[in-house]
């Protein structure tokens, strides 16, 4: 049963450690960005809802966010614990979190923050931007969601640092060095992957 969050300004690179973690750990990652991106391109009702503030770079409205990653959590596979990747980033999002978490009778195990500074986290947004040609990747919307992060979700990190859940880890540098990292930042606090895991894949 592992909970972790994984906070960190865009182009941090959380989506990309994101799924290596929830791989190792055995549990889902679950990510408010994607969720929101899957249903703007399948044009659905949420989608509809949210794509202006994503194309702006602004938070979708607490109140949406909070109900998909309620749902979310209830599904059966998230039950055994999760990795939250881009939520909560605001404080609102973190009561409603402690509110779902407290119904479930449980509590985060870490919450690993990502550092990386801004000058390399604009250079990898634009270089995304070319390749991917994400809507929010443009030069001045990044520079809008670095500054809500720093506005909304940067003082979260006191939060939770509060609680001595974080875990702050260099972004910087190649992705498996990044992943080691935040692996060996985990186990110092007693969280390690499950070695079962490997063994089970392997033999089957
Ligand atoms: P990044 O970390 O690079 O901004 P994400 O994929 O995590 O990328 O988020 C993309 C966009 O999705 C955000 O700019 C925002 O519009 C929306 N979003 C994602 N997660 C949240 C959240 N927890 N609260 C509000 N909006 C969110």
């Amino acid at each position: 049963m592992t909970r972790l969050l994984l906070i960190g300004p865009p182009g941090a690179g959380k989506g990309t450690q994101a799924e290596r973690l929830s791989e190792a750990f055995a549990v889902p990652a679950v990510s408010t960005g994607d969720i929101f991106r899957y249903n703007v391109k399948n044009d659905t009702e949420l989608g509809l809802q949210v794509k202006a503030f994503m194309d702006a770079g602004a938070y979708v409205p607490d109140s949406l966010t909070n109900a998909i990653v309620s749902d979310r959590l209830q599904q059966e596979d998230a039950v055994d614990g999760f990795l939250l990747d881009g939520y909560p980033r605001t404080q609102d999002q973190v009561h409603e979190l402690d509110r779902l978490l407290e119904a479930d009778n449980g509590a985060l195990d870490a919450v690993v923050l990502i550092v990386a500074d801004t000058e390399e986290v604009v250079a990898r947004l634009l270089k995304r931007a070319a390749e991917q040609g994400r809507a929010d990747d443009t030069a001045d919307v990044i520079r809008h969601r670095l500054a809500v992060y720093e506005e909304q979700t940067a003082p979260l990190i006191d939060i939770y640092s509060s609680r001595g859940l974080v875990v702050t880890v260099d972004g910087l540098g190649a992705v498996d060095e990044v992943t080691g990292r935040i692996l060996d930042a985990l186990a110092e606090r007693g969280l390690s992957v499950p070695v079962a895991s490997g063994d089970a894949a392997s033999a089957s």
